[in-house]
């Protein structure tokens, strides 16, 4: 029997953590937090709930599992920020690019130093005891992100990861849900980020009053962009997503008339080389400097990260174009803080982002296309909306369940 546990992010947006058990084997995944620890030990944050409560994970206690292991879906913060804390010596899987991107941004200093840690190749199966755990590509804006299959020898779980469907690579999102289809499942645990608000549109578009784009009509809106500027333009993308940084080097040539070089802090020069096998055109403070950009301002894009803001004090910037980089939104103080000193220097703020979300149509398509026997919608600040939605608009039973308990998702014990 495999009792299902909901370790966290039932209402917030990431921060979402299950754990699968048998008598003697355990899997557990993603690994995020959704709040802000800065100011929280360890234990302070686990008796407020901020970090999942498996505290023999954080102190290193013993448990009872012989065979036990994490699996990441993706590498983002509110997907993989608590491996961090982890004090026992549990083998952590993620897919075969995040592993790499994982151990890329260890080695520069961008994340802390997590030991254990494997890749899993797609669509090949891993046991951990009694459990069989199986990873597939998806699409979301980190491109190694996987959705998850846990196999108990009588039943199938499956989790979807952050998925969406406007992307480059859908083709990989209904490759899966056909798949998990087959599969007969069980319990389909669905991210439901765009039912988080009032308005359709997905969380990370809420601060911008751009059209919400896709990965590919936002190349079209840069290239654009370009054509139409006559300095410097400056982009602030969240290095993560590497496939958008190529893509942004690929736009910056198109022009053939006035084609532009694109140049790259060291930080992104490192993800985009080793992530996509892109030579970066330039790479400033090593191939390039601002004084070289200043006297031919036209003739490049510069990418910039928050924490360089000030040294483009003195360029002759057309627009400086926020893509999805850090700070994101409104909610992070130095949200306020990039508006006011690009105003203050009178350099017009474009934004161009693109959401690794799906809208909620296309959540409900994912269901009618898994068509499991239960749907848990998670990582929404209102599962609720997402759970009528779909109790209405498909055959699939809703559960929402309570932080901490155990299920068994067995269909004669099903009133727990
Ligand atoms: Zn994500």
């Amino acid at each position: 029997m495999t009792t299902i546990r909901f370790l966290n992010g039932l209402n917030t947006i990431g921060g979402n953590i299950v754990e699968f058990a048998t008598k003697t084997s355990r899997v557990i995944m993603d690994f995020g937090v959704a709040a802000d620890l800065s100011q929280e030990t360890v234990a302070s944050a686990l008796e407020q709930g901020k970090l999942p409560h498996v505290p023999e994970l954080f102190f290193n206690q013993p448990d009872h599992f012989s065979d036990e292991a994490i699996f990441i879906s993706h590498l983002h913060i509110d997907h993989m920020g608590a491996l961090q804390y982890l004090q026992k010596d549990i083998p952590i899987y993620l897919s075969e690019p995040s592993y790499r991107l994982y151990r890329l941004l260890i080695q520069l200093g961008i994340e802390k130093p997590v030991a254990n840690l494997h890749p899993l190749a797609f669509e090949t199966s891993l046991a951990v005891g009694d459990l069989t755990v199986t990873g597939f590509h998806s699409d979301h804006d980190e491109p190694g992100v996987m959705a998850l299959l846990v196999d108990d020898g009588s039943r199938r779980f499956a989790h979807s990861g952050d998925v969406r469907l406007n992307g480059p690579h859908a083709d990989r999102v209904h490759a899966w849900a056909n798949r998990f289809k087959e599969e007969k499942v069980s319990l389909l645990m669905l991210e439901g980020t765009s039912f988080s608000f009032d308005t359709p549109i997905p969380a990370e578009d809420q601060n911008h009053p751009s059209v919400p784009l896709t990965e590919m009509s936002l190349q079209t809106k840069f290239q654009q962009l370009l054509a139409d500027s006559s300095q410097l333009v400056v982009i602030n993308p969240y290095n993560r997503n590497y496939e958008r940084l190529a893509a942004f080097q690929a736009s910056a040539h198109v022009n053939h008339v006035n084609g532009r070089q694109m140049v790259w802090e060291p930080n992104e020069a490192a993800i985009l080389t080793t992530m996509t096998g892109t030579q970066p055109d330039a790479i400033l403070g090593q191939t390039i400097q601002l004084t070289d950009i200043a006297q031919q301002p036209q003739r490049y894009v510069l990418q910039n990260s928050f924490a360089n803001l000030a040294s483009l004090a003195n360029l002759p910037i057309s627009a400086y174009v926020h893509s999805n980089g850090e700070p994101l939104g409104d909610y992070d103080p130095r949200f306020a803080q990039l508006k006011d000193w690009l105003a203050d220097h009178k350099m017009p703020l474009v934004f161009m982002n693109a959401s690794g979300h799906a809208a909620r149509e296309d959540l409900i398509e994912l269901v009618k296309e898994v068509n499991p026997r239960v749907v848990v919608p998670w990582h929404s600040f209102h599962p609720e909306r997402e759970a009528d939605a779909i109790d209405a608009q498909t055959n699939a039973d809703v559960l929402l369940p309570e932080k901490d308990l155990y299920y068994d998702f067995n269909p004669l014990t099903e009133e727990e």
